[in-house]
């Protein structure tokens, strides 16, 4: 199996899902196609392109790392509950840095990301029913 092909099915696996996995869910789902692929040819692969900017890597500020299929610049919703990782339906812009700020002048900023966090739709329903039956 050439490389090439190996990072070809990983890919095609990462753009099925619609969770922004983690390694180990997209190893799992490789390792369907490709019996004898290891965890870690499926992370190097995954950071290699996430390298190359054909997919982004989320490094959420909680949780694990996970990868996304759409390199654009888009925003995220994070559960806290759940760990689900999903796009945000609108655009969401983060604010412009200073330019006249010191600390921005002395570094070359090439893009940015954000995240909201909260409970999703299923997690928010359960939490309302606990609280009702308390
Ligand atoms: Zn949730
Ligand atoms: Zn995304």
């Amino acid at each position: 199996m050439r490389k090439t092909e190996q990072r070809a099915v990983i890919l095609d696996e990462l753009r099925k899902c619609r969770n922004h996995p983690g390694a180990d869910e997209l190893y799992a789902r490789v390792r369907g196609r490709l019996p004898r692929i290891s965890l870690a040819t499926v992370y190097r692969n995954l950071e290699l392109m996430a390298a190359r900017g054909l997919i982004r890597r989320l490094d959420p500020a909680a949780g694990s790392r996970r990868f996304d299929p759409v390199a654009d610049d888009h925003g995220h919703f994070r559960c806290t509950a759940c760990g689900r990782v999903e796009d945000l339906p609108f655009p969401l812009e983060l604010p412009r840095p200073d330019r006249r700020h010191p600390w921005v002048r002395q570094r070359l900023i090439q893009g940015g990301q954000a995240e909201y966090f909260g409970l999703c739709p299923g997690c928010r329903k359960e939490k309302r029913q606990a609280e009702r039956t308390a």
